[in-house]
């Protein structure tokens, strides 16, 4: 029923929220924001072709506008953030080799191994404090110097902001000076930039200061930015006419994609400029919470629009915390027994915010 159109031009969610029924402060994730007016209307006008042809000429805008955003040559719709980082793994390394990452990316916990189904590659985790990945956390973690035993270090990959982390940022001066060791090596440099948008609000930078100089970038507009579904992949223009042939090969060549494209055009163009708003809205929860028993989190700590806080001083664990919460209409997922996440997006304002830690505080100090 999500979604559907009344007679009177609302969905089915805002009738119920006028007749009084509150839907849940779904502070999940990012991903769970419902497409706006405006981009259902893009949507429902939107130019469409075949894309598998290169014949649909809103994909092909919304890739030429990515493209220049972040001043490359090329880029790719893809279904999703996890096929854009699988293509790429696959195009930056061969089977055997090792692919090096921060040990709370979502490359390393949330791709269901694909790297090594699809690839042949294995991973190597780094674990850092902050989940910020310097040259120095790296260096160690390299393998090149023995080809006849080691598996060949083939890529390294970048996750900004750092979503398990806490929705840390990743200054470009630590991308750089990472970028220019591993260019002297000939390894590969990707970027995980779901959030990368994020991470440039936070900086008060453009997103090309954050993205210059990595082999390849891959964004969502399914996150902050509101689009119901869709990343993109963006690189040199040979690297993503191979891209568009891995993708093909993953089953995700769609036929009139221009649909999906369309929303995420008005995602690209007005999303951005709204998330210093959801970053307000985090530090405000973390602050909230950093008055409550058991709860240890430093507000100062929240740049973006995700905010992860510790329970191993409270009585209560993760898990019981999300399913308390629950009962009270505020949805939040439990990373690990100690810690909850608690994302913010365009479709929960201050107000839900201020709800959703009353609940916290009624399951945290009073349950
Ligand atoms: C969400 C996310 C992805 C990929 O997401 P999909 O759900 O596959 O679109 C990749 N990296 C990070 C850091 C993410 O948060």
């Amino acid at each position: 029923m999500r979604g559907r159109f009344s007679p009177k031009g609302m969905t089915e969610v805002e009738e119920m929220e006028t007749r009084g029924v509150r839907s849940a402060v779904d502070l999940r994730s990012d991903t769970v924001t419902r497409p706006s007016q405006e981009m259902r209307r893009a949507m429902m006008s939107a130019e469409v072709g075949d894309d598998v042809y290169g014949e649909d000429p809103t994909v092909n805008r919304l890739e030429l506008r990515a493209a220049e955003i972040f001043q490359r040559a090329a880029a790719l719709f893809v279904p999703s953030g996890t096929m854009a980082n699988q293509i790429a793994v696959h195009l930056h390394t061969e089977p055997g080799q090792e692919v090096v990452c921060e040990s709370r990316t979502h490359l390393f916990n949330l791709e269901m191994g694909m790297a090594a189904a699809f690839s042949g590659v294995q991973l190597r985790p780094v674990a850092t404090e902050t989940g910020r990945l310097t040259w120095g956390a790296v260096e160690p973690a390299l393998r090149l110097a023995d080809p006849y035993n080691k598996a060949r270090t083939g890529l390294v990959v970048v996750e900004n902001t750092h979503n398990w982390a806490g929705g840390v940022v990743v200054p470009p001066a630590v991308t750089r000076d990472l970028m220019r060791e591993l260019r002297q090596r000939n390894v590969a440099c990707h970027l995980d930039g779901a959030r990368i948008f994020n991470a440039a609000t936070a900086l008060g930078l453009p997103v090309t200061e954050l993205t210059a100089g990595f082999d390849s970038l891959m964004f969502c507009l399914s996150k902050g930015l509101g689009a119901p579904v869709g990343s993109l992949l963006v690189g040199e223009k040979e690297f993503i006419h191979r891209a568009r042939v891995v993708r093909k090969m993953l089953g995700g060549g769609m036929r009139q994609a221009g649909i999906l494209a369309a929303a995420g055009l008005v995602a690209l163009e007005k999303g951005p400029q709204r998330l210093a708003e959801d970053h307000d809205n985090a530090r405000y929860l973390a602050q909230g919470l950093s008055t409550m028993a058991g709860v240890r989190i430093d507000p100062a700590m929240v740049e973006t629009n995700i905010v992860v806080f510790d329970l191993s001083e409270s009585e209560f664990d993760a898990p019981h915390v999300v399913a308390k919460l629950s009962e009270r209409n505020v949805l939040a997922n439990a990373l690990d027994p100690a810690h909850v996440r608690l994302v913010t997006h365009c479709d929960v304002d201050r107000t839900r915010c201020e709800e959703a830690l009353f609940a916290l505080r009624a399951v945290l100090e009073r349950e």
